[in-house]
């Protein structure tokens, strides 16, 4: 309900997060601790995220699969890092109908293992490859420490899983999958993410190396958008996936892997809100434009037209290809729907009442800075999809904008210290865990990305002195 204002971002943001999603109606508690039960609004959301990616994943030649949920605990323990990475957070099925099970069986926190020993069944010949699947499917993490859409122990996501000839051809898929999640970001979520590569210590369990996208949010800390993974042979080792090539000569294969979950929901909230609530991008919002009716009480034939036209400027938004509602609750001031309609984010709302409709004309208001603009009523249709276009342009160079002001680079320990408070950090690293571990102890922030474009990396670590081990500057921020 919009009645009692919503905490401000600026006084406390976690607050703010958690009141937002809930009032909102994105998502509600559960029963069990640490899960979320998404609603119809929060669910609607990720319906668009989910078809628009899907979209985007067959066109560059992946096929949907979909495996089982549980899968034998031991197939953890054929990678060694994979299992030391994920046993901590396993859930385990131990008994069921009514018995102790001979095996356990874990409930998938990520599906690699049993991919793996499906695709060592079917690869055998170099013919067989590439193989470029992906499913879309919950998981679940035993988190102790959750928040909705952030980290809950169940969230839905989406798993590719690729096997290759070599090594090269793997790569060249990860750099794909990365920029695949980058363009959604840009294109369809107004998020202006940076791609970069993980290092070492912050790398998936089991790969060789880990790309990612980095998002910044309105608190200035960053949030990990989505990650593609270059195994290398370690599953192939792990799982026997191995293919006689054109020379008759068996190899193993070079798997990936890459990801987006839910999370998408919660970076969207947190890049774009303000303290009046939600600002959905127009791409991916359930609801683009709402229409709110403004009703004179005493007379009861001019609001019945009144809603009539609402109807039919809908009817034509909707012929337009425009996701669009008419708030025809009773009993509801206009001003509290406007507040209602702005926390839930809608990009664009039209205004008509009787006096628009003696002038043949609506007010369109949009949510980013509230600005009016009366429309011509004939023209509606044909100008409400350039003016999402315009919101999506201005959603992005507001979040562009927003991180360029929250980006520093630091060339001593003492200001990059400083600077941790106000935003991410460029700066020289020695690609050390250890050193990680040392900024983290200090400024609570970890490595987020080596930036495939960005600030070349030559010099000594910003903290201990020790050579550069990369080509460019390391983002360093305080993530979620
Ligand atoms: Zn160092």
């Amino acid at each position: 309900m919009a009645s009692k204002g919503l905490t401000p971002m600026s006084e406390d943001f976690s607050a703010w997060y958690n009141e937002l999603v809930y009032r909102a109606d994105l998502a509600d508690l559960s029963p069990v601790r640490g899960s979320m039960v998404i609603r119809p609004y929060g669910y609607a959301l990720w319906e668009n995220i989910q078809s628009t990616l899907d979209g985007m994943f067959k066109a560059s030649g992946h096929e949907n699969l979909y495996f089982p949920m549980l899968i034998p605990v031991s197939y953890f323990e054929r990678e060694k890092q994979h299992v030391e990475g994920f046993s901590p957070e396993l859930a385990v099925v131990t008994h069921a109908g009514g018995k102790e099970l001979e095996e356990p069986l874990a409930i998938r926190p990520t599906s690699e293992t049993i991919i793996g020993e499906l695709y060592s069944k079917w690869i055998q010949s170099y013919r067989d490859l590439p193989l470029l699947y992906n499913q879309w499917c919950n998981v679940m993490r035993w988190e102790l420490r959750t928040r909705p859409f952030l980290r809950t122990t169940e969230f839905l996501w989406q798993e590719g899983h690729t096997a290759h000839a070599g090594a090269e051809e793997a790569l060249e898929e990860a750099f794909r999958m990365v920029n695949i999640y980058a363009e959604f970001a840009r294109d369809h979520a107004a998020i202006p993410v940076v791609v970069g590569e993980k290092t070492e210590g912050e790398r998936f369990a089991g790969a060789l190396r880990t790309f990612a996208i980095e998002g910044l949010m309105r608190d200035a800390r960053a949030l990990q958008c989505g990650t593609s993974h270059y195994m290398g042979e370690n599953f192939a080792r792990a799982f026997d996936i191995t293919f006689s090539d054109e020379n008759n000569e068996l190899r193993y294969v070079h798997t990936t892997s890459w990801g987006v979950s839910t999370r998408l929901i919660g970076a969207v909230i947190m890049a774009h809100g303000d303290d009046q609530g939600l600002i959905l991008p127009p791409r991916l919002a359930p609801i683009q434009v709402v229409v709110v009716p403004i009703f004179r009480g005493d007379e009861p034939e001019v609001s019945g037209q009144v809603l009539d036209e609402a109807q039919r400027v809908a009817q034509e938004l909707s012929a337009a290809g425009v996701r669009v509602k008419v708030d025809t609750r009773e009993g509801l001031s206009p001003g509290w729907k406007f507040n209602d309609w702005e926390q839930k984010g809608v990009p664009l709302r039209i205004e008509l009442g009787p006096r628009d409709l003696e002038a043949g004309q609506v007010v369109l208001v949009e949510r980013i800075e509230r600005q009016k603009a009366q429309l011509d009523r004939s023209g509606v249709a044909a100008a409400v999809p350039g003016h999402l276009e315009e919101f999506h342009r201005a959603l992005h160079a507001r979040a562009e904008e927003f991180r360029d002001a929250h980006t520093f680079s630091a060339d001593d320990y003492e200001s990059f210290r400083q600077r941790m408070e106000q935003g991410w950090v460029y700066a020289v690293h020695c690609g050390r865990p250890e050193c990680e571990q040392k900024i983290q102890q200090d400024t609570k922030a970890t490595p987020r990305c080596i930036p495939l474009d960005g600030p070349a990396g030559e010099g000594s670590c910003v903290r201990c002195g020790e050579p550069s081990a990369y080509p460019r500057r390391v983002i360093f921020s305080r993530a979620y």
